[in-house]
């Protein structure tokens, strides 16, 4: 794993760049080591360690880019776990219309939620209220890009207290 975590000037998760290009920006003086890794970078010019995190060293205006509309990203959103029984695990998942497609539901973030397929199954073309099943949150639309690539499994440790108050913050914004 080579993925380098960049903090923004104030601290603040801005996205995952490869290990290339955090040199780059060490070395033209655009950002510093936070963490570095065991492993050496060498030449015969300079030695460092293998950077992990990063931190710019001016402000980084972060763009409202907008998260395209896919499956994968609807099941990313919900954390791959089932908006109506809880049930989690990335092979199971299904996206459901909450309002049916056959009722004139549309294809939104807000009408698109991870559901596991036996609750897909048993919702069959019924609303939420017919079939007597309740979401577990309200769907929105994500605002940023940057956090559906951190909504990985394998993180490194020391990524963890930056994350932490990134994912908090996201959390506020999909309730
Ligand atoms: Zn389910």
């Amino acid at each position: 794993m080579t993925d380098v975590l960049v903090l923004n000037f104030t601290y603040e998760a801005l996205n995952i760049t490869s290990f290339q290009r955090a040199v780059k920006l060490i070395f033209s003086g655009k950002a510093e080591m936070v963490h570095g890794r065991t492993t050496i970078l060498s030449s015969p010019t300079f030695e460092m360690r293998l950077p992990s995190i990063i931190r710019m060293l001016y402000y980084i205006k972060r763009p409202m880019q907008k998260v395209a509309l896919t499956k994968k990203n609807v099941l990313l959103r919900d954390d791959y776990m089932c908006q109506y029984c809880g049930l989690t695990g990335e092979r199971l998942m299904t996206v459901d219309h909450v309002v049916p497609r056959s009722k004139g539901g549309p294809s939104t973030w807000e009408n698109l939620v991870c559901s596991c397929m036996r609750c897909n199954n048993r919702k069959n073309n019924r609303s939420p209220e017919h079939a007597n099943m309740h979401l577990r949150r309200k769907p929105k639309a994500p605002k940023y890009i940057p956090w559906i690539r951190i909504k990985r499994n394998t993180l490194p440790d020391e990524w963890h207290k930056f994350l932490f108050l990134y994912n908090v913050s996201i959390e506020e914004r999909i309730e």
